[in-house]
């Protein structure tokens, strides 16, 4: 019998882990892959979409996993001049890191949405799984902070995400429309799954959520959703996810997590080492999970995948 579709929920770098394990296990016709855009902003002309970039390049195997960010192999020239001429130094680009840039603000200005830009830029990276940014319309996301309200890549990359901040907007959300591939995929009946990864839940995907329709359609969904805890043990692996929990008021833990999507998922899976905090909890609703989910390997990435494609299949009968 033919299997439905996956689902992957997912921000930059520990989402795109995930869907990369995912892509290694499910064909094209499989998996689809949905990506966070409220950190997107237009810089030195360019049309920049770091989720989205991060998510193309992992799947591709072009990524730069020891940074984080852009393009492995990279080089600086582009930067380096920009320095000597006084431009903006601020936020980095490596050279092919640019040479997509200009390919995306090229489709753009040239009229196709955000959608068929994304997926001609999977295709010329060779990836054949369909990835597919939450809306075509613009979302950003906005983080209010003692130091004042900071455009997202003002917030992460040139405050280093120091300020305190005590709040989140997704400016544009409200009205932004699903575009009708992501609107397609939601409302397909046959779906296996909806995996949220273990991707930043304020900054990653709550600026999806906020799109109307998302939430409700996860709500409504009758395919299992699972979502991967990002917070390990009290901690976040890479990036602000632990930071914004505290100042947001909640106990830093996989717990907090999982209350933030309460009202749609059926399962929360947390990492091994919070077996004792999971038990605490005995939560029965969303269920708890606990396996291994550090993602070091490529295998682990896989194994990952694996365990959650068995949950989702557990989680249906
Ligand atoms: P960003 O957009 O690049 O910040 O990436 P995401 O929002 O997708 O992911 C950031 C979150 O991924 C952080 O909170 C990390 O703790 C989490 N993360 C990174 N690597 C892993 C991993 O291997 N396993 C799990 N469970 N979480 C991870
Ligand atoms: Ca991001």
């Amino acid at each position: 019998m033919k299997r439905g579709r996956t689902v992957a929920l997912c921000g930059g770098v520990g989402g795109a882990k995930l869907a990369y394990g995912l892509s290694r296990v499910l064909a094209p016709e499989e998996l689809t892959i949905i990506v966070n855009t409220g950190d997107d902003f237009e810089h030195l002309g360019l049309a920049i979409s770091p989720d989205i970039d991060t998510v193309l390049y992992t799947l591709a195997e072009r990524a730069d996993d020891t940074r984080g960010w852009g393009r492995a192999d990279e080089q600086w020239t582009v930067m380096q001049e920009l320095a000597r001429l006084g431009g903006e130094q601020w936020f980095r680009l490596g050279d092919r890191d640019i040479a997509l840039h200009l390919l995306r603000t090229q489709f753009l200005r040239a009229g196709k949405t955000l959608t068929q830009t994304t997926l001609e830029l999977a295709r010329c990276l060779g990836v054949a799984h369909p990835i597919l940014p939450i809306s075509d319309d613009p979302v950003r996301t906005i983080v209010h902070t003692d130091q004042g309200d900071l455009a997202f890549q003002h917030y992460f990359v040139r405050e280093r995400c120091v300020p305190q901040a005590h709040g989140y907007s997704y400016a544009g959300a409200q009205t932004a429309r699903l575009s009708a591939q992501v609107r397609t995929t939601l409302q397909d009946d046959g779906l296996r799954g909806i995996i949220v990864c273990p991707s930043n839940p304020y900054v990653s995907i709550a600026p999806m959520l906020a799109v109307p329709g998302v939430r409700e359609q996860l709500r409504a969904c009758r395919a299992p959703v699972l979502a991967v805890s990002p917070i390990i043990g009290g901690r976040a692996l890479k990036g602000p996810a632990a930071k914004m929990m505290s100042e947001a008021g909640a106990e830093v833990s996989a717990l907090s997590v999982a209350r933030l999507y309460a009202d749609f998922i059926d399962a929360m899976l947390l990492d091994i080492e919070d077996s004792a905090l999971a038990e605490q909890a005995r939560h029965d609703d969303p269920k708890l999970v606990c396996e291994p989910t550090v993602m070091r390997t490529r295998e682990d990435r896989i194994a990952l995948a694996r365990t959650c494609l068995s949950l989702l299949d557990q989680l249906r009968h």
